[in-house]
């Protein structure tokens, strides 16, 4: 019988927070892999290294200290490698034996030195077994991941198509993991939008769904087969065709009866946002919101992909807080650091928040490599074209670019926090 090795690299990062966060697209191979008769195995850097679960289950994550690449030198902070120790996954690797293949995903593009960490150890222990890399630094650094990793595929995109993402019974294999507490979900991929700052369509060209129904199915077995209670929705744009889709599939759930908490970390589409969803929020259980805004300057919000309005944000927290959400289930993400936002202003759209009831969540801005904002950055010498991936790290990125950033985003920063505590 063949086998084929599954692996999750450690994250290199500044700072690092598990909001759900789970190989979903390793384990979706591993799941296709196994239908075709293949025996299949997993090494997770991030098995059993969460910490300090919050009242919402997410954690931090085990870290240590090293030393920072070359080029990071000058920045005046820690560097961590999150997840187990090198000496564990050593452990794990030897104890397997004959592996015929090996996969293994990637996540943001700034954290590659954990993946080419794992590359060169794997290669040392089977030196024969070829390496197949994905996920999205292989995607979005392609040619740096073709230049630079020592894998021997490096894929580009979705391993799957749509016929794969909404066939019914075809489930990542999530029995691989050992934390299976909170699990992710979804019910679309892609976005109908095309905003300036994001990758999405470089992974999902067309907006695309399930069927509710598959999904509801799914979220049954997982309850059924691990006990798992909590899902994070993963999707780009969940809430947008919501009657033919997350409003199907709450209805189910209450039908069911079923007691599950649901998680949008991604960040939901405000305008979408209806009386009829935001009833159907409240009685499923949904915890800690997360409405996107990015800025409340109507000119950027246009320029940027008009994905949203201020008008927009304010009928859907009126709609959500109406159906019983108070402001500490409501968060609403401010960009910071890009550079037609203007940081003066960020002060204000915090304030704006505040009034209308929510929690503004603040997310620094990095840039992305095939987006039209890269594109922008680049013409105008903002930034190389074949800037290493480690600067598009974003807790640096704009750090470097504007030297008062640093005052003002902590000042935002203890605004905020002040803010929102009221
Ligand atoms: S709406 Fe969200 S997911 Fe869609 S393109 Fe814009 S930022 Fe990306």
């Amino acid at each position: 019988m063949k086998k084929v090795l599954l692996v999750n690299p450690w994250i290199y990062d500044f700072s690092a927070y598990d909001f759900g966060i789970k190989p979903v697209g390793l384990l979706r191979i591993g799941q296709f892999l196994r239908e075709k008769g293949t025996k299949v195995s997993l090494v997770d850097c991030m098995e059993g290294c969460r910490r300090s679960k919050d009242e919402y289950g997410f954690s931090k994550i085990r870290k240590e200290k090293i030393d920072k690449p070359d080029m990071l030198k000058d920045i005046e902070r820690a560097y961590f490698r999150y997840g187990i120790p090198v000496s564990e996954f050593l452990n794990k690797i030897s104890m397997i034996s004959e592996i015929d293949e090996i996969y293994i995903t990637s996540g943001m593009t700034y954290w590659y030195p954990g993946v080419h960490l794992a590359i060169k150890l794997l290669k040392e222990r089977f030196n024969k077994t070829p390496i197949t890399l994905g996920g999205i630094y292989a995607t979005i650094c392609h040619k740096h991941a073709r230049l630079t990793s020592n894998a021997d595929i490096i894929w580009k995109g979705s391993f799957f198509d749509k016929e794969y993402f909404c066939q019914s019974g075809f489930y990542p294999a999530y029995d691989l993991l050992l934390d299976k507490e909170i699990l992710p979900i979804q019910l679309t991929t892609g976005c109908p939008f095309r905003c300036t700052y994001c990758a999405s369509r470089m992974f999902s060209a067309k907006f695309e769904m399930k069927d509710p129904v598959n999904l509801f199915e799914e979220v049954m077995y997982y309850n059924r087969a691990f006990g798992t209670k909590s899902f994070v929705f993963y999707d780009d744009a969940l809430a947008y065709r919501s009657s033919e889709g997350i409003k199907r599939f709450l209805r189910l759930i209450i039908a069911s009866g079923a007691q599950f908490t649901f998680h949008t970390p991604n960040g939901l589409h405000a305008r979408f946002i209806d009386e009829e969803l935001s009833e159907l929020f409240k009685k499923t259980n949904f915890r800690d919101l997360r409405i996107s805004l990015e800025t409340s300057d109507e000119g950027v919000q246009q320029f940027t992909g008009g994905k949203v309005s201020n008008n927009d944000l304010k009928l859907a927290l009126r709609n959500l807080k109406e159906a019983g959400f108070a402001k500490k289930d409501l968060g609403v993400y401010i960009l910071m650091g890009a550079s037609y936002i203007d940081m003066e202003k960020t002060m204000d759209d915090i304030i704006f928040i505040n009034s209308l009831g929510a929690k503004a969540i603040l997310a620094s801005y990095s840039p992305i490599p095939g987006t039209l904002d890269y594109k922008i950055l680049v013409k105008n010498k903002i930034i190389k074209d074949n800037i290493d991936p480690l600067w598009h790290n974003k807790t640096i990125f704009s750090e470097l670019l504007m030297p008062a950033y640093i005052r003002k985003a902590r000042e935002i920063r203890r605004f905020t926090s002040n803010l929102n505590k009221t």
